[in-house]
């Protein structure tokens, strides 16, 4: 049997681990119980263990290479490829065990421009984690990103946009961890749902209509975390190695949870000045945030030299730094999914006052 050794191997780790961060005057000179008590451990649980065990680079690999190849022609919305595109993820949230939650099993028919009589179509996929905690288990913990890209440029050689960090690697990383996620016993106390939207390119389709159209009450969404071009490290100010950032920074309680996640595994996650607020609307983290639940976008670099050209190919992403990111990105859903306080806006930030104004408006009963 695999599973007892496993433990029993990871126990041992532990043990060692404790003993190694044991210091040194506490070893000789016993202190107060009260004083040894430490304020927030550096290291990972074993729950954290097994969700950085389950997310790999060549599993990130083989995600984006598939996603991002010259089949899906640029994943445009909407279009073949994207369709392709919805049936691999949902085929992955199936193998996992997740509870379909859209109109048509794990899709949610998104009406792209709900003006029109004869509107075109779209897909968003979503599936969810079931929490084990009765009193917990109808809030929710939300992880996303869009599947979606610009599809196939005018004329070229090559005339496909790929997209494979943007955003491919936003997608291949919901992937990996739900798989982490999934693999749980007991799960986490909340409710996770993982959604991929579509549309962001030609508008934040995807997620304004799932804004409207809810596929679990937005008042028990505590917390949503969106993630963007998570792939490439090659950004114009230098090689973004072992680093992430999230928008609105400063707007809640979310950011710090994986600033604490990372720090656990050699990630520094940080605000950058120059894109905290200016992005913060810009991704599909936003149709969520105005309507108050509290919402931001991780992304390694928002610059670098393939954005939206035929380059964006998924031989150039660096998949051992992703699968980084992808465990800090792991663990702090998972310390979300477990927390019993719900994050809150920062309201004294006029920057945030209006989110946090449409956060109390949302749980008011
Ligand atoms: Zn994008």
């Amino acid at each position: 049997m695999k599973r007892p050794a496993l433990a029993a191997v990871l126990l041992s780790a532990i043990a060692l681990a404790q003993t190694h961060t044991v210091p040194k005057q506490a070893r000789t000179a016993p202190r107060p119980a009260a004083a040894r008590v430490a304020p927030e451990p550096a290291g990972l649980t074993p729950e954290m263990r097994i969700v950085a065990g389950h997310i790999t680079a060549n599993s990130l690999r083989a995600h984006v290479s598939f996603l991002a190849s010259d089949l899906l022609e640029g994943r445009d919305t909407p279009s073949r490829g994207l369709d392709i595109a919805a049936e691999y993820i949902a085929s992955h949230f199936r193998r996992l065990g997740l509870e379909p939650v859209g109109d048509d099993d794990f899709f949610q028919t998104v009406v792209l421009r709900p003006d029109e009589p004869d509107s075109p179509k779209s897909r968003n996929v979503a599936g969810i984690l079931h929490g084990s905690d009765p009193a917990l288990k109808d809030t929710y913990v939300m992880l996303s990103a869009h599947y979606d890209h610009i599809g196939l440029a005018q004329s070229g050689d090559d005339r496909i946009n790929n997209g494979a960090n943007d955003d491919a690697s936003g997608t291949a990383s919901v992937l990996e961890v739900a798989n982490a996620l999934a693999s749980l016993h007991p799960r986490p106390r909340r409710s996770v749902l993982f959604i991929l939207f579509c549309g962001e390119e030609k508008g934040l389709r995807g997620s304004r209509y799932y804004a409207l159209h809810p596929l679990v009450p937005l008042a028990k969404t505590i917390a949503h975390l969106n993630l963007e071009q998570l792939g490439r490290t090659d950004a114009p100010e230098g090689p973004q190695i072992s680093t992430a950032n999230i928008t609105g920074f400063d707007y809640s309680d979310v950011p710090r949870m994986f600033v604490d996640a990372g720090r656990r595994v050699g990630v520094t996650v940080s605000k950058i000045d120059k894109a905290s607020d200016v992005y913060f609307n810009r991704s599909d983290n936003g149709p969520l945030a105005r309507l108050g639940v509290p919402a931001h976008t991780m992304s390694v670099t928002y610059e670098f030299p393939d954005y939206h050209a035929v380059g964006d190919e998924w031989q150039k992403i660096d998949y051992d730094n992703m699968a980084k990111v992808d465990t800090a990105v792991g663990i702090g859903m998972l310390r979300m999914a477990q927390t019993l306080t719900a994050p809150k806006w920062s309201e004294a930030n006029p920057a945030a006052k209006p989110y946090a104004d449409a956060g109390k408006k949302l749980t008011e009963p």
